[in-house]
């Protein structure tokens, strides 16, 4: 398995664009490494009384253009390396969508179905306790990512009120509307896949009506991409998670699958369960990934025969499996396009907190479905412009702002 460590692909795809753009070596320097990364040692006391430790991490890539913003992420892979990939990842993101934001993420290394209830809360409280001297609403804001939610985020908040003494709803984005989360968050990242999906759907005459998907993961992102494309009569032929793959060529039917997941955890005994490995040879139009990174790799590439992959997940594609993509003309939305709709959305969340306001789910979609076709086809041109990938055009353009960012700070002499 070509199951590299993300942050190689990444500084080398960073420093081609650099030399491709004729940017000062400097901007490659300055993006090369994390501003900080702080590792933690949380200690969180057992249900049965026993004292436990987890690593938890905090990386804070850029903060060139705005403050830290990314995700917390409970996992038992959840690594030093793993956090900062993320956090790049997010730089890039937060540059191409022009979001007043660096790049951030955090984690900590625990598998949470081991953990009760009470002891989820104590961890993610002890985690903030733990980090809050690096985070705040201009220095560093966290959001949800894989296996945490808003009950987490409501967690977090309230520890954070505790520390400082004051209320401050601006320092994580992705909580409950009823303590100043935004409307639209939860669903905001699965909405910005389906748009950018169906935005590349025009430019290559596809008739979503007439087309099939097939997405691995059935989580946060996987479920409401799942949903939504169900809504607008695309055929969802397969979808998988960790335990099951459930799949019918002629369409499943998601909101029962979205309850039945709600009720038991997983979508294991929905029906005949099929090993989620299986779901690369599920035949569909379009490929969606939205589960963990490193998925598409130099086995799995070449069992796609999708004409879309859509990386609604963080890195799911490994350099190899991205060379047969594109040696088989895979048409692919990359990861730092195709799911920014949640950073987008907390981008909205934290300005609504700034000013005391609430806005509409409508204002909140309208604005989202504007900002991210708009993205989309600035990608879709500099595509066409440099006659390279998606991800090319994409690192293109996010990169360039960085480095234009770094001359108007003066981090680096125009002149060099
Ligand atoms: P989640 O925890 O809600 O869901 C993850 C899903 O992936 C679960 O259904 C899990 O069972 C499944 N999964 C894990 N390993 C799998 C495997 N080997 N095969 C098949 N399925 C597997 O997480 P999420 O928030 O939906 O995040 C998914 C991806 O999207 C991650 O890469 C995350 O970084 C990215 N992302 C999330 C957000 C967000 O707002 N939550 C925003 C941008 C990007």
């Amino acid at each position: 398995m070509d199951n590299q460590n993300p942050t190689d692909w990444l500084k080398r795809q960073i420093n081609e664009v650099v030399e491709e753009l004729e940017l000062s070596p400097s901007v490659y320097q300055i993006l090369k490494n994390p501003k900080h990364c702080i590792t933690v040692s949380i200690t969180l006391e057992r249900d049965d009384g026993s004292v436990e430790t987890y690593t938890g991490y905090r990386s804070v890539h850029s903060n060139l253009l705005g403050p830290g913003k990314g995700g917390i992420r409970f996992h038992k892979d959840v690594n030093e390396q793993e956090v900062i990939a993320l956090s790049m990842w997010m730089t890039l993101k937060t540059s191409i969508l022009k979001l007043p934001f660096g790049g951030a993420k955090g984690g900590i290394t625990v598998d949470p179905r081991e953990l009760s209830r009470k002891e989820l809360q104590q961890l993610s409280r002890q985690y903030i306790q733990d980090i809050e001297p690096v985070i705040g609403p201009q220095k560093d804001i966290p959001a949800p990512d894989v296996n945490t939610d808003g009950r987490v985020m409501g967690w977090m908040m309230d520890e954070f009120y505790k520390l400082r003494g004051r209320n401050i709803p601006g320092f994580i984005t992705g909580k409950p509307p009823v303590v100043g989360g935004s409307e639209g968050r939860v669903e905001a990242t699965g909405r910005g896949v389906v748009i950018n999906i169906l935005e590349a759907m025009k430019k290559l005459d596809m008739d979503p009506q007439q087309s099939s998907v097939a997405i691995q993961g059935f989580g946060n992102v996987g479920s409401v991409t799942a949903a939504t494309l169900y809504e607008k009569g695309v055929k969802v032929v397969a979808a998988s998670d960790i335990d099951a793959l459930v799949t019918d060529p002629n369409g499943l039917n998601v909101p029962e699958m979205v309850k039945y997941v709600e009720a038991n955890g997983s979508l294991k005994g929905y029906a005949d369960d099929k090993n989620p490995d299986d779901l690369f040879d599920v035949e569909c139009d379009v490929f969606i990934p939205s589960a963990l990174e490193n998925q598409i790799t130099e086995e799995t590439a070449p069992k796609i025969k999708a004409k879309i992959v859509a990386e609604a997940a963080n890195g799911p594609t490994t350099e190899k499996g991205d060379e047969i993509l594109n040696e088989n003309g895979v048409f692919v939305i990359p990861d730092i396009l195709c799911n920014a709709g949640g950073v987008m959305v907390s981008a909205f969340e934290w300005m609504q907190n700034d000013s005391h306001d609430h806005w509409a789910e409508k204002v909140v979609n309208e604005r989202l479905e504007k900002d991210m076709s708009s993205a989309f086809l600035e990608v879709y041109d500099m595509r066409n412009h440099i006659d390279k990938s998606m991800r090319h055009a994409a690192y293109y353009l996010a990169v360039k702002r960085l480095g234009d960012a770094m001359i108007v700070r003066g981090w680096i002499d125009e002149e060099r």
